[in-house]
């Protein structure tokens, strides 16, 4: 090896040297020694390849411990983060979905950090069954007989049909054999579930007579999926939930729904579209109705099932309602969720999601509006920044068809700041870079940051000036 490599390579400092230096104290302090230590063995080693390259180096001690206080925040922030979803999607299945409500966090908070009586009966003092009061709550607020909960509702659904259709045919029209983020597929979620899918009719119209022609010896019960994610416009027809539950009650089966996104509200008295609700399914004739909790329910990640006793016992015996069954967090949330419900009036207030769909475009556009000046001061020469008129969507599946009014800021490239494609992934770089990174989203040759779902405003705000839009 030539001389000067040889040189440099001594020059690294030792890693006990580093570990003691006055530059690596704050780092142990915060990470710990053995942490530091191995991002410093990182570091270091590779310096010695950038060395053997041929390339300069800075193998100063402080150089070094800033190289790995760099590494160790960027280790850190690929760690699940706070954000500000300004996509434009309410219901973010990436960013989250639903935002808690405040006495769900308390809640949360409190049974993480003492004990609780999650299966425990304070009256008797003897064990007590984990979701009895879920169970009371949903019951009431749907007019079901009973109700059970586990971690998802795709996890709902499995647990449906291999408690009540193991081994059986289960029919569906065609038109509902939806795939929902990528990876859960009806028919796959059918069949894994331990079932055999029967298809029936056609992708755009299915009949009673389809169904009917279907039933069979071996048919256990029969599934109707909601479309969520997406609409069927022109030559359509789909059974009436109505006469689907007269067929499986002259067959002796159950009839059961997949919901998707549950509302326990009329959304159309907030000025939204028509979401069906469990109520409404159950009153139609369906004997068990599935939905999740994160979704237009705007609570957390669950799957709840409501509908008639038998079928929830028999639920609730399956034993891989064990390995889906919901945890304390979980079910503290969605008690305190559930107890909102309970105070209609004060829900638009109380329930963040409501809160958000509900905005008005007024308020929005003098939020965004005051925002302007501060992204005008930021982005100087690489973008321009005005109002824009835009759609919220809710997401996650819920209402598909429906936007929602909304203003946001657009910033729109320069000409003079290079390709516009180019500058508007280093705009939405930057903006992921903040302390609280910012997800926008590009619409129509802006960056556009749709101003619904922004609520602190003032945190917003402050951490703008930290934009780097480098040079
Ligand atoms: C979203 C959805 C699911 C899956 O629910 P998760 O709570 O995300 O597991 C299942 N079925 C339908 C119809 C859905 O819309």
């Amino acid at each position: 090896m030539s001389g000067p490599k040889t040189t440099e390579f001594a020059q690294l400092p030792a890693i006990d040297r580093l570990l003691n230096s006055a530059g690596a104290a704050a780092l142990v302090a915060e990470h710990g020694r053995s942490e530091v230590k191995r991002v410093a063995q990182r570091t270091l080693a590779d310096l010695r390849t950038a060395i053997r390259q041929g390339q300069a180096v800075d193998s100063s001690v402080a150089g070094i411990c800033l190289a790995v206080a760099d590494a160790l925040e960027q280790d850190a922030r690929r760690d699940i983060r706070r954000v500000f979803n300004l996509s434009g999607t309410l219901l973010h299945t990436n960013l989250g979905r639903a935002l808690m409500p405040e006495a769900s966090i308390a809640a949360v908070v409190e049974v993480m950090r003492d004990a609780s009586t999650l299966e425990f009966d304070l009256a008797s003092g003897r064990r007590g069954h984990r979701e009895a009061c879920i169970e009371d709550l949903l019951c009431r607020l749907t007019g079901a007989e009973a109700a059970t909960v586990v971690n998802n509702n795709a996890a709902a659904l499995m647990l449906t049909l291999n408690t009540l259709a193991l081994g059986r045919t289960v029919p569906v029209s065609r038109g509902e054999l939806v795939e929902i983020g990528g990876s859960f597929r009806i028919p796959d979620i059918i069949e894994r579930s331990g079932c055999r899918l029967h298809e029936v009719g056609t992708t755009n119209r299915t009949h009673l007579r389809d169904f009917d022609a279907a039933l069979g010896a071996q048919t256990a019960l029969i599934l109707k999926v909601q479309q969520s994610n997406y609409v069927i416009h022109g030559y359509t027809a789909s059974v009436d939930e109505r006469e689907l539950a007269q067929l499986c009650r002259a067959a002796g089966i159950p009839f059961v729904v997949d919901l998707g996104s549950g509302t326990l509200i009329d959304l159309e008295a907030y000025g939204l579209a028509h979401e069906p609700t469990p109520m409404e399914t159950l009153a139609r004739g369906a004997d068990l109705v599935t939905f999740s909790g994160d979704k237009l329910l705007g609570g957390p990640q669950a799957g709840i099932l409501v509908g008639r006793r038998d079928l929830i016992d028999q639920i609730n015996a399956n034993p891989m309602k064990r390995a889906l069954r919901c945890d304390k967090m979980t079910i503290a949330a969605l008690t305190a969720l559930l107890r909102l419900y309970q105070q209609p009036e004060n829900l638009v207030e109380r329930l963040p999601l409501l809160r958000i769909m509900t905005r008005s475009c007024r308020e929005i556009r003098a939020q965004a509006a005051a925002l302007l000046p501060l992204f005008e001061q930021q982005l100087a020469q690489v973008a321009s920044a005005r109002l824009v008129d835009c759609a919220s969507e809710i997401g996650s599946g819920a209402l598909p068809d429906h936007r929602i009014a909304s203003v946001g800021i657009g910033l729109r490239p320069l000409p003079s700041a290079g390709a516009p494609d180019q500058v508007l992934a280093r705009l939405a770089g930057a903006l992921r870079e903040l302390p609280v990174p910012v997800i926008g989203r590009v619409h129509r040759g802006d960056l556009l940051l749709d101003c619904r779902c922004l609520e602190d405003v003032g945190g917003f705000a402050g951490q703008l000036r930290q934009l780097d839009l480098g040079s």
